[in-house]
């Protein structure tokens, strides 16, 4: 195995948000093109917003996607994996605690015992002169002895930037950050219970687990110039650094936990195949450089490089994800396609049991070409388990109330009578004789058939829709069409 270690590392607060699912595919598809590790971390501190179903939940998500970790927390149905654990935050407090220790002994951290007045009226005071609070840094100057001496005063720990030069962020996205050391006060590292705060655990944690890049949203570039500082100081190699655009919804803003799409198991919900939503969220933030944008998996692995991740936020085209979508159906083998909606077509209490084997996969296969979404089975096939009690009325207008729409049907009805073998090819010739013997076009037979047979006037081709219904129904849809044209013109 590579060197190379990277890590996902989200709070568990609900669910894979589509945000997080794609800084784990872009960590993920790194690891794996360079046989490095993907690492599952939960920052699982929080305690209020944590809960085990949401860790659950978050799980789900993962597992639909199929992104899978090497190293990580024993988590919903899979095992603690990978010897660089515990994988969840909450159980490395010792290892946050001991670092500040560290840095206090150091004298790279000190206690700071301002109380909440003094720092309210430190900020109170920078408000009146329109100036952006920093800490003043009354206690920097506390000698050990000073601050032992305050014994178990309520305190916290901040860590000591040093007020000369710049910290800079080596960011293979945005470029390098250089911010001047005297734009950040001395941050707070620790609680005054002695807990750590998000910059140290985070730093630590990716320190001892050796992480090698961190991946992750630009939401924490600020933070970057922090966690350089706390890696050198406490003598972790500082990773590489790449800081992701947000994915921002439709309208351009970003997904917001409540808006439907958020939850990467919404997409499911919605017929989307997680194939389709890992190649739609890698081109979100990534370009091989061409206009290839199919992309299997394997070839995603194959094709990604760090080097071609985008600076600027893509807007979701929920259009173009329905295209990509379509796409990857048609890729599916007719068999798992079959199995990806049966349970689709259970919801929609459509009969599939009385249907052979055979018959299924032949629909399913007929079908394959014209869907975007999982969904769209529906209304592409339940006509197949229920003769149309009504027809579309714009179709009804255009091609059954023409002078001779109902001759036109007689005769397609006579054809069809002398067919002996019902399978596509026969109904197809019937159809193309009648065409030419009466020299009309064929949409002038095709349109009127297809509307008597389902009630619409799209769905899957013609012939083979109706192969699969059978003469005897076919019959029987034809007759009723002719009935109801009769008592509607
Ligand atoms: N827990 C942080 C978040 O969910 C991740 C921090 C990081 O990746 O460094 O935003």
């Amino acid at each position: 195995m590579s060197d190379t270690r990277v890590r996902i590392a989200p709070s568990p607060s609900g669910f894979l948000h589509i945000g997080t699912a794609k800084v784990a595919l872009m960590n993920w598809l790194y690891a794996r093109k360079t046989g490095g590790a993907f690492i599952l971390r939960l920052e699982d501190t929080d305690a209020e917003r944590t809960d085990e179903a949401f860790a659950e939940a978050m799980c789900d998500g993962f597992d639909w996607l199929g992104i899978e970790w090497d190293e990580g927390p024993p988590f919903g149905h899979a095992p603690e994996k990978g010897a660089y654990g515990p994988y969840r935050q909450s159980e490395r407090l010792e290892l946050h605690r001991s670092a500040v220790t560290k840095l206090l002994e150091e004298g790279k951290a000190y206690r700071c015992f301002c109380t909440k007045e003094e720092l309210d009226a430190e900020r109170e005071r920078a408000r009146a002169e329109k100036l952006p609070w920093k800490y003043s840094g009354k206690c920097r100057g506390l000698s050990k002895e000073d601050a032992a001496e305050r014994g178990d005063a309520r305190n916290v720990v901040r860590f000591r930037v040093d007020p000369e030069g710049e910290t800079v962020v080596h960011d293979l996205v945005q470029g390098d950050v250089a911010v001047r050391n005297s734009e950040f006060d001395d941050f707070v590292i620790a609680k005054p219970n002695g807990d750590p705060l998000f910059h140290l655990a985070v730093v630590v944690d990716d320190g001892e687990m050796k992480v090698s890049h961190v991946i992750r949203g630009d939401d924490h570039l600020t933070n970057a110039s922090k966690h350089v500082m706390l890696f050198e100081a406490l003598g972790y190699a500082v990773p590489q650094f790449a800081h992701l655009p947000m994915v921002l919804d439709e309208r351009g803003k970003k997904f917001s936990k409540r808006e439907h799409g958020a939850n990467v198991l919404d997409w499911r919900e919605d017929g989307f195949l997680p194939e389709a939503l890992l190649n739609y969220v890698a081109l979100l933030g990534w370009t091989a450089g061409d206009d290839k944008e199919v992309y299997t998996l394997d070839e995603l692995v194959k094709a990604f490089s760090l080097e071609r991740l985008g600076k600027s936020a893509a807007k979701f085209d929920l259009k173009k994800f329905r295209w990509l979508n379509g796409q990857h159906i048609r890729l599916l083998s007719v068999e798992s396609l079959r199995d990806r909606l049966l349970p689709i077509w259970a919801r929609a209490g459509f009969d599939t049991a009385s249907k052979s084997e055979a018959w299924l996969m032949r629909m399913t296969e007929v079908c394959q070409e014209k869907l975007n979404t999982l969904n769209d089975i529906v209304a592409q096939t339940d006509f197949f388990f229920a003769e149309p009690t009504e027809y579309e009325a714009k179709a009804v207008k255009k091609q059954w109330q023409q002078e001779d729409s109902a001759m036109r049907m007689e005769a397609i009805q006579e054809a069809l009578d002398g067919v002996s073998e019902w399978t596509e090819t026969p109904i197809k010739s019937v159809i193309e004789g009648l065409v030419e013997s009466s020299g009309l076009g064929m949409g002038k037979y095709v349109h009127p058939m297809r509307l008597a047979l389902t009630g619409k006037s799209v769905g899957p081709g013609l012939f083979e829709l109706a192969e699969l219904l059978g003469k005897d129904d076919c019959q029987r849809r034809m007759n009723a069409a002719l009935s109801y044209m009769k008592s509607n013109t």
